[in-house]
């Protein structure tokens, strides 16, 4: 399908966003971008960029300006709470041929996507919150998009790219309520004092986590803190809590979470929730991605990329369809498999991180500090299938 005839509207300036909007635009589409926030900012945190999301990146020509900003990742090392003692080192060297893996902050590939896509030609709009949309159907060709102060816009085709709590999801799917996973999480940004190496540190005690790695030229560390069966805790990441109660929940972490979380000023915290993944991702014109379609536990790493590569896979399959309908069926035909597995393996994950029996602790611990001294690449190889994943390759 010619995109260059096609008006294009984009609910939501993040990470999903404004991929979807350069890759239209780079495709000829008429791109017009409508964010609630009165600027296209982020929070101060970080985020890992795997190669999945890296060839995204390189497909949009934006690979060198990003890593200009990143750190590349050398490894990730899951350690034990108490000393810090090193239980298993995923060599990221061994994805070579690969984009690199990058950590990266949050606002710098926010700055990096904005500057590419407002040069691109495409329309970017500050304040207009979308109150709700209107599929294409029965007496109206097109969908409609209701702004909060009531005004109307139509478009050709709609991309609902408007996160956690979307606008378009119920109108395609009704709604859901997610629930929670008896987990809450912390994240700060702190100075980098302790000469954090290249690399993510998951430092694993009973019922508890915390990750950390290096961002902006190893100037910061970024943090995320997680711990299980305690009390209710709102779903938004924005709320900020004391840092000494990190501190206290962490109190007997050893090796170097002591001395970074000492250098904790300011510290958000939110509860954890599971969101199926929309059973309908797209219809009547209108399609979603990213947290819109399927909001994902951080255990992975991946709701960012995985919103990358929706926006990729979203245009090349507008292109290669006959009709706008047929597009949106294949890209959902396309994503929705891959998604559930990813969703579902970071759901699974927290409680490897988490054995709370000492006993078992050690044994699982033995077991994988062998694995990965005895078989480093096997190791590895069990996450191919996420990290060498290139959606740019057809
Ligand atoms: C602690 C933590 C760590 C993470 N780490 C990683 C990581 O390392 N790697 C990774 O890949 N992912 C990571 N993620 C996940 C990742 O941050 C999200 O999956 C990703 O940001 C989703 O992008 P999105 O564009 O779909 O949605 P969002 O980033 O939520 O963007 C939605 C946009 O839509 C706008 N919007 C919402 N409603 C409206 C409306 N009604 N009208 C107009 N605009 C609207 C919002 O203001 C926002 O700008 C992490 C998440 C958390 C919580």
């Amino acid at each position: 399908m010619d995109l260059t005839r096609q008006k294009v509207c984009v609910i939501g300036a993040g990470i999903g966003g404004l991929t979807a909007a350069l890759a239209l635009r780079q495709r000829g589409a008429q791109v017009c971008v409508l964010e609630q926030a009165e600027a296209i900012t982020e929070v101060g945190a970080g985020l890992q960029i795997s190669p999945n999301g890296g060839a995204v990146l390189r497909a949009l020509g934006l690979q060198a300006e990003v890593a200009q900003r990143a750190v590349k990742a050398q490894a990730v090392e899951l350690r034990d709470y108490a000393a810090g003692t090193m239980v298993s080192h995923l060599d990221l060297s061994l994805l070579k041929d690969q984009a690199p893996y990058l950590f990266l902050h949050r606002a710098d590939l926010i700055d990096c996507l904005a500057a590419a896509v407002r040069a691109s030609g495409v329309r970017v709009l500050l304040l207009q919150k979308v109150d709700s949309i209107v599929p294409a159907g029965e007496g109206h060709a097109r969908p409609r998009v209701v702004m909060a102060n009531g005004s109307e816009m139509k478009a050709d085709l709609v991309i609902g790219a408007d996160g956690l709590h979307s606008r378009l999801r119920p109108a395609l799917n009704g709604t859901v309520a997610p629930f929670f996973t008896r987990q809450v999480a912390w994240r700060a940004t702190v100075p980098n004092t302790i000469d954090h190496p290249n690399v993510a540190r998951v430092h694993m005690g009973p019922r508890r986590h915390v990750v950390s790695y290096p961002l902006r030229a190893g100037a910061l560390i970024n943090i995320v803190a997680v711990q299980e069966q305690v009390g209710w805790a709102e779903e938004g990441w924005h709320i900020p809590d004391d840092p000494d109660n990190l501190r206290a929940v962490f109190a007997d972490f050893g090796g170097t979470v002591k001395p970074m979380l000492a250098e904790v000023k300011e510290v958000r915290r939110w509860g954890l929730f599971r969101h199926p993944v929309a059973p309908v991702w797209q219809g009547g014109h209108c399609a979603l991605l990213g947290d819109a379609a399927h909001p994902t536990l951080p255990f992975m790493a991946q709701g960012a990329v995985m919103a990358m590569e929706d926006a990729w896979v979203l245009v090349d399959a507008l292109s290669k369809a006959e009709t706008v309908a047929a597009g949106l069926a294949s890209y959902q035909g396309r994503r929705e498999a891959r998604v559930k597995r990813v969703v579902d393996t970071a759901s699974k994950n927290a409680w490897k991180y988490h054995l709370s029996n000492p006993l078992l602790r050690r044994a699982a611990h033995m077991g994988l500090r062998m694995a990965s001294s005895v078989a480093p690449a096997r190791m590895m190889g069990q996450f191919d299938w996420i990290y060498r994943h290139d959606v740019t390759q057809g």
